[in-house]
């Protein structure tokens, strides 16, 4: 197939165009309206609702392979299209979509969670506070994203300030990590899997900020384990693509946090930073090409996110020393906690 059509409009679906588009693929997005910047890379853009099933189908029907860039598309909607055409296989989000869901799965192939229970009433979150204790967070099973849909509670007295927000949620203990890192690999059609090097992730209230490599000794050795259970999860899913799992790193181990059944922000390093980027393998995947390498070019990377209306402008920034890569997303409103962009600093030397 010579089209490709991505659910979701946002950044990771414009870099994922651009790397489409250097294959010499055609992109076709569909999102709801809204300011949807991968529009400027696509051949052509349908804004249209999730409910939309005749504008889905028409979409459809312009395209050879869909996938996604945003792991809430409804599954209705995705229904909508042929499954032979849909890639990574649609069960992925399902699994995703739930955090309930997500950690049962992975907790059944082999991992550690922080502790958890489903809330669906007050009654529900005073008795998860009781047996998990705090401190702990409560969050929405479904539809978070950036930290949003979120409630850190220090201690039960604290709890009596969360208003419980009406819709099934997750209470989980607060894990006491040193730091977080991700996983990510792509999975070609005939199985093989491909890793690149994991980066410590640094979040500020709730939303990756900065992601670096090397990621230093309090992940190095938890990255064979965490690797075995990513890679467990994809064959489980009969995964194509690109998949991403988040985990906290500990001193009994990897804590599996959550997965994106995608391209990842902290995979962005990976444009300059890795020998085929994460972008390029999943189009590469999706479309049955042979898988790129993987491996990291340089001694030490940093990827900052450019948040908001953020400091420094793109002038000071590219006239930094260490020629730093500069993407900006071209989005139209800067408001607060929105990714605008990225910076992303290479090198051969150790930082
Ligand atoms: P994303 O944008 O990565 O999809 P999200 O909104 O789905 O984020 P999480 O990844 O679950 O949310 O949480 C965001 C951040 O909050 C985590 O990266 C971590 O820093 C912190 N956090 C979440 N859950 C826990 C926990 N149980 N213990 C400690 N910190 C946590
Ligand atoms: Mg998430
Ligand atoms: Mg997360």
């Amino acid at each position: 197939g010579s089209t490709i059509g991505i659910l979701g409009g946002g950044q990771l679906g414009r870099m994922m165009a651009a790397a489409a588009a250097q294959l010499g693929y055609r992109t076709i997005g569909y999102a709801p309206p809204g300011d949807n910047v991968a529009s400027d890379l696509c051949a052509d853009f349908f804004e249209n609702g999730w409910g939309d099933r005749d504008a889905i189908a028409a979409f459809a029907s312009q395209c050879d392979i869909v996938t996604w860039e945003f792991e809430n598309v409804p599954l209705s909607a995705v229904e909508t299209i042929p499954q032979r055409m849909l890639a990574p296989h649609p069960a992925a989000l399902g699994v995703a979509q739930d955090r309930l869901q997500e950690k049962s799965f992975v907790e059944q192939i082999g991992a550690n969670c922080a502790p958890y229970m489903r809330v669906e009433n007050d009654e529900d979150f005073a008795r998860a506070m009781q047996r998990i204790g705090t401190p702990g967070i409560l969050k929405t099973a479904r539809d978070g994203y950036d930290g949003k849909g979120q409630w850190r509670v220090a201690n039960e007295h604290d709890a009596q300030g969360v208003r419980f927000p009406g819709r099934p949620c997750i209470y989980e203990g607060m894990v006491a990590f040193d730091t977080e890192f991700s996983v990510i690999l792509v999975r070609g059609t005939d199985g093989e899997i491909r890793f690149w090097d994991s980066t410590a992730n640094t979040h500020e209230g709730g939303m990756l900020v900065q992601s670096v490599l090397p990621a230093g000794d309090r992940v190095e050795p938890l990255i064979e384990e965490a690797r075995g259970i990513a890679a467990k999860t994809a064959e489980a899913l009969r995964y194509v693509g690109v998949l991403t799992l988040e985990f906290f790193a500990t001193q009994k181990g990897p804590i599996f946090n959550e997965m994106a059944p995608r391209v990842h922000n902290s995979g962005h390093w990976t444009i300059e930073g890795a020998a085929t980027s994460q972008f390029e393998n999943h189009v590469r995947a999706i479309c049955g090409l042979p898988l790129g390498e993987t491996a990291t070019r340089f001694t030490s990377i940093d990827m900052r996110n450019i948040v908001g209306k953020d400091a420094l402008t793109a002038h000071e920034i590219l006239a930094e020393d260490g020629e730093p890569h500069l993407h900006l997303y071209g989005k139209r409103e800067a408001h607060d906690g929105r990714k605008m962009g990225h910076v992303t600093r290479v090198s051969h030397t150790l930082p």
